[in-house]
């Protein structure tokens, strides 16, 4: 099974897009539309080119952590980290559908529980262009409160983001035996896999999270971060995770258990996505 040999995954996924690896492109919509190219080329004919058929619309992929057996971090008044997870990007993704602008995907929609490495699959077999896994972890300062938002990097960004992710990664120890045996140097030499531009997209889309939460949702304080996590690993989709806040705060757990803030995370979760692709039109624009 793929999913339990990341190296060589991960090696042959970045050999297969050979084409993404030595152009330079302007942007994630033009890397996108590269990408998809590539992948319609891959193993079967290319389909007929048909008139004036508008260009596919850019697939964003919705991951809402743990599930099933996980239940992620459990709240100060006793709710489901995975629950929570799942109602933001449920309402997330039926916002996405209603402006129509992207195609949007769910790693999972009901209650089952999803490895980390089959995360990342799922996004490449939609053939992704943005990968948001959404969570509300919990910490050891029942204190700490506000949303934030992390990108993969080898060394953690500091010592909070470190346990975090260490916490995150540890979600597989539900997925069995199997999962056990990811070293931290082959965490580290998978993450230093990803490509550069796609590391610089997956900070674009982190900009355009806290900018687009700043007026509205709570924020931690420098809460742009990095870390290894495993579920932000892949090496051509721009990727971030999202805490929407801490089920250790009963602030934030009480605010996350509301329908109506969920809608308005959601809400700057949208804002944010847009402001992501916007920003690769502008890029276009300026270099064309
Ligand atoms: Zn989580």
């Amino acid at each position: 099974m793929s999913a339990l040999n990341p190296t060589r995954r991960q090696v042959s996924f970045l050999m297969g897009s050979a084409v993404t690896l030595t152009t330079i492109l302007p942007s994630p919509v033009a890397l996108a539309t590269a990408r998809h190219k590539a992948h319609g080329h891959a193993g079967k004919k290319a389909p007929a080119v048909i008139g004036n058929a508008s260009p596919p619309k850019p697939v964003i992929m919705l991951d809402p952590g743990h599930g099933g057996k996980d239940p992620g971090a459990i709240g100060v008044s006793g709710t489901y980290e995975k629950h929570i997870a799942a109602a933001a990007a449920k309402e997330l993704y039926r916002q996405i559908k209603v402006a129509g602008r992207y195609d949007v995907v769910m790693t999972r929609a009901d209650d089952h529980f999803i490895p980390l490495e089959g995360r990342v699959d799922l996004a490449h077999r939609h053939k992704a262009q943005l990968f948001i896994s959404m969570h509300a972890d919990a910490l050891h300062d029942p204190g700490v409160r506000g949303a934030s938002v992390y990108t993969l990097s080898n060394g953690a960004s500091d010592a909070q983001t470190a346990s975090l992710a260490q916490t995150e990664n540890s979600a597989d120890r539900f997925a069995g035996p199997a999962f056990h045996g990811m070293s931290s140097e082959v965490q580290d030499i998978l993450a230093s896999l990803v490509h550069e531009e796609t590391r610089r997209g997956s900070a674009h889309m982190a900009a355009s999270v806290v900018s687009a939460f700043q007026p509205r949702i709570g924020l931690l304080r420098h809460p742009a971060r990095h870390a290894a996590f495993v579920v932000l690993k892949s090496a051509d989709i721009p990727s971030v995770l999202v805490e929407m806040g801490f089920m250790s705060n009963r602030h934030d757990e009480a605010s996350l258990r509301q329908g109506a803030y969920r809608q308005q995370v959601a809400s700057a979760m949208s804002a944010a996505i847009d402001r992501y692709f916007q920003g690769a039109g502008t890029n276009i624009a300026r270099s064309g």
